[in-house]
């Protein structure tokens, strides 16, 4: 089951190496006695490949950031995965893997986080970009097409996309799926044909705001390739931070269940408050929860006191975010509008605090920031039902209103998102 390989994955030869936590081995060089068998696993290090024996050098792998790799993509049901300093470093070497091969075209779906958005727009790489609707892809596909990038649920807005379909339409150009937001608990978009599964490992996989990482789960060839970008362009994963990822892994599964209970309440309970328009939280669940006050927004971030203003998210404590002032600043408007980030949207992450809690700082602060609502708590404490018979009719969750959205969720967590 999928709780006992979070916590058992990476970590299968611990018992008989007579050892209990994981050894960080912080190794910058290693002993090389036998020259020649040293030189010859040089030349399988530089295609790419992970030879028996010893590691050689700290670029090329590291047995405590491999446990996290191994781990990662037995949850993400995938041959390998190779980890990096950070979530831009592992989505720069997939577009850099891309261009080796040629293909420096990118298909790509809004909304995408700010700073791939920005990359991919930029051309900083020498990417060229085009911006489809999610039935745009298939038409869009050119020769030199190296990857088809999209996010579900996406950053901010947390509209989700069709795997499955994606997968069809994209055909033999590999999809690459962020999962940051999802986490393999709710979804493994390898399961669907997705090729490439990336992770902004800094999220949820760490879960506790401490380790900034990336992760690239995919077929045991992509992985070599990655591995001769990150040997060849040293956008290394500290081992340190490999031991608190798989660390974070262990408890991955428990930490989703629960924030995404909350969340779902709390996105339940912001739809039937008077000073919100618009809620957003998707069909599979998730810890995070998108919102727009009627209100000021900066305004309500001000008003908060327990819930802590702040990008990134996935952590044990709840956070919130403006994305169009912050994590979707570095776009230009007309990318904002085609991504549907309006400038009230609000991006909440909701940790592992009692939700009531949260509730009473958020509907204080709404209180607060919005005078013409005096009746706001008194309807808010009594959230209406969610309504079972609206969630087969709405097809288009990405604006789809709270009532209709949070009905689907509720259904969902009566399955156990850690079963899927
Ligand atoms: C944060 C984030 C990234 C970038 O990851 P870093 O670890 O900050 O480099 C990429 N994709 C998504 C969806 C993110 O939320």
């Amino acid at each position: 089951m999928f709780e006992t390989r979070a916590v058992h994955a990476g970590r299968d030869d611990l018992a008989a190496l007579g050892t209990h936590a994981v050894p960080i081995d912080l190794s910058t060089t290693y002993p090389l006695p036998d020259l020649p068998a040293a030189a010859l696993a040089l030349d399988a290090y530089a295609e790419g490949a992970l030879p028996e024996g010893s590691p050689i050098y700290g670029r090329l792998t590291n047995p405590t950031v491999r446990r996290f790799e191994v781990a990662l993509a037995e949850l993400e049901g995938c041959a390998d995965a190779v980890a990096f300093a950070s979530g831009m470093a592992a989505v720069t070497a997939c577009l850099l893997a891309a261009a080796a091969r040629g293909r420096r075209h990118v298909v790509a779906v809004r909304p995408l986080y700010g700073t791939t958005d920005h990359l991919l727009t930029s051309g900083l790489l020498g990417t060229e970009v085009t911006w489809v609707e999610p039935d745009g892809v298939a038409r869009a596909l050119r020769p030199d097409t190296g990857l088809v990038m999209v996010e579900t649920p996406a950053n901010p807005t947390l509209a989700e996309l069709d795997l499955a379909d994606l997968a069809a339409q994209a055909g033999d150009v590999p999809l690459l799926v962020d999962n940051t937001f999802a986490t393999p608990v709710l979804q493994q978009p390898a399961r669907a044909g997705a090729r490439m599964v990336l992770h902004s490992a800094t999220k949820f996989l760490g879960g506790h705001g401490d380790v900034m990482g990336g992760v690239v789960a995919c077929d045991a060839q992509s992985a070599d390739v990655l591995r001769q970008i990150r040997f060849a362009t040293g956008a290394l994963l500290h081992p340190l931070a490999g031991y608190l990822l798989l660390r974070g892994l262990s408890t991955l599964p428990i930490r989703v269940a629960k924030a995404s209970a909350s969340a779902a309440i709390l996105a339940e309970r912001l739809a039937t408050h008077p000073a919100v328009e618009r809620v957003h939280y998707p069909s599979i669940g998730g810890a995070l929860v998108a919102f727009e006050p009627a209100g000021d927004p900066m305004e309500l971030v001000a008003a908060l006191r327990l819930i802590t203003p702040a990008v990134s998210l996935g952590g044990t404590d709840t956070l919130i975010q403006h994305p169009a002032s912050l994590t979707h600043r570095v776009i230009d408007d007309a990318a904002r509008d085609e991504g549907a980030i309006g400038p009230k949207l609000l991006r909440l992450s909701v940790g592992l605090e009692h939700e009531d809690d949260l509730w009473g700082d958020l509907s204080a602060a709404l209180e607060r920031s919005s005078g013409a609502s005096a009746s706001a708590s008194a309807t808010a404490s009594a959230p209406a039902p969610a309504s079972d018979s609206d969630s087969d009719s709405d097809s288009d969750s990405t604006l789809a209103s709270a009532s209709v959205s949070v009905s689907v969720v509720m259904l969902h967590q009566e399955t156990s998102p850690a079963h899927v």
